[in-house]
């Protein structure tokens, strides 16, 4: 059996987000594989837009390391399946006129960031994570544990790519 190598990035920025991390890293365990490294958790600033100008609190974010038997869409389906379980709205599900399902913050996000050093772009899934290199939240734990992991289709360690985003200040 061939064991897969994924480097998952968690966020939470709702509720007790600590425990939310925690308790993704234990069903991860449970369905995708040993947890075998984990960044610290950073505080990190809400990035991009949020519905309804709600202002979201800060994000708690974690990279880590599994080893999985899995191939890369059934670790997707099994993660999100965890954000399923770990998302479910603590109150009423809120609706647009029109009965659109308004989103606001996010209780649990894991993100694929790495699967061996595989480059994959199918419907549902793009590994490397496409917006990791201009992301500091999610470089700066991969980095942390991962820094001479080099990058399948920029070619540069990740060290590396953290240190250019520095220079370049970008987010
Ligand atoms: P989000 O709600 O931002 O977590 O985005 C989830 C969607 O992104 C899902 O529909 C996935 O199929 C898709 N997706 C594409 N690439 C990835 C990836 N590397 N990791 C996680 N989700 C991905």
């Amino acid at each position: 059996m061939e064991i897969h190598r994924v480097l998952l990035l968690l966020g939470s920025n709702l509720g007790d987000r600590t425990e939310k991390l925690a308790s993704a890293r234990s069903l991860l365990l449970q369905s995708v594989g040993p947890v075998v490294q984990a960044s610290r958790e950073y505080e990190t600033e809400p990035w991009g837009d949020f519905a309804g100008g709600e202002t979201p609190g800060p994000f708690l974010n974690q990279a880590i390391a599994v080893e999985t038997a899995l191939g890369p869409e059934a670790v997707l389906d099994a993660i999100q399946q965890i954000e399923r379980e770990l998302g479910r709205p603590e109150h009423r599900p809120e609706y647009a006129p029109g009965g659109k399902r308004l989103y606001h913050d996010r209780a649990i996000d894991v993100d694929i960031l790495f699967y061996d050093s595989e480059i994959i772009d199918t419907k549902r899934l793009t590994v490397p994570h496409p917006r990791l290199a201009e992301r500091h939240f999610a470089l700066e734990p991969a980095a942390e544990i991962w820094p001479d992991y080099v990058h399948p289709s920029l070619k540069i360690s990740l060290k590396e790519l953290f240190n250019s985003i520095l220079l370049g200040d970008s987010q």
